[in-house]
């Protein structure tokens, strides 16, 4: 029969593979957080993949029913609502990135508000959180290591998402 035929390759291709790469494979205490983005679509994927890899206590998974939502829209500045703990309602500002405004690291910033972490504009584009005031040629996508450190620790034994993350306020990406 075909059909058997074709569920025997699809055995085979299954079996014959790694049911995921290592890198795939949540830490056991890693807890899963949907995000949605209706747009900057691929900065959110790739903002996903960096916190995944810098904090294996988060698992980000695009779809589901998402908490972190990102969309694009013009004017206001890029800002998170941050809603506790792996939640956050997200604009990104294409004036912002009109402006030369690195459109990954703003949304990998943004997403940090919903994982948990304020702001620190300290000008120094190490830190992910220093969001613009780093500047236009800042291209690091990427939380340092003590940001990383502390949603990782935020995260830490599967915090649920109704508990508060402390970052409550507005946020602005790029103020002034
Ligand atoms: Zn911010």
């Amino acid at each position: 029969m075909a059909l058997g035929a074709l569920a025997a390759t699809l055995t085979l291709v299954s079996t014959g593979m790694p049911a995921a790469s290592a890198e795939e494979q949540p830490s056991t205490f890693a807890r899963t957080v949907y995000y949605s983005a209706s747009g900057y679509s691929a900065e959110a994927d790739q903002s996903a993949q960096i916190w995944n890899s810098a904090a294996p206590n988060v698992r980000m998974v695009r779809g589901g029913n998402a908490t972190i939502r990102i969309s694009a829209t013009t004017g206001g500045g890029s800002r998170a609502y941050p809603c506790g703990l792996g939640c956050a309602t997200i604009y990104i500002d294409r004036n912002d990135v009109a402006a030369g405004h690195y459109a990954l690291r703003i949304v990998a910033h943004e997403i940090g508000h919903g994982l948990g972490l304020p702001d620190n504009y300290n000008g120094v584009c190490s830190y992910l959180m220093s969001g613009g005031s780093a500047g236009t040629s800042c291209r690091n996508p990427n939380p340092n290591a003590a940001e990383a450190n502390r949603v990782n620790q935020l995260f830490a034994g599967g915090a649920t998402s109704t508990e508060a993350s402390g970052v409550t306020e507005t946020d602005v990406y790029a103020k002034g």
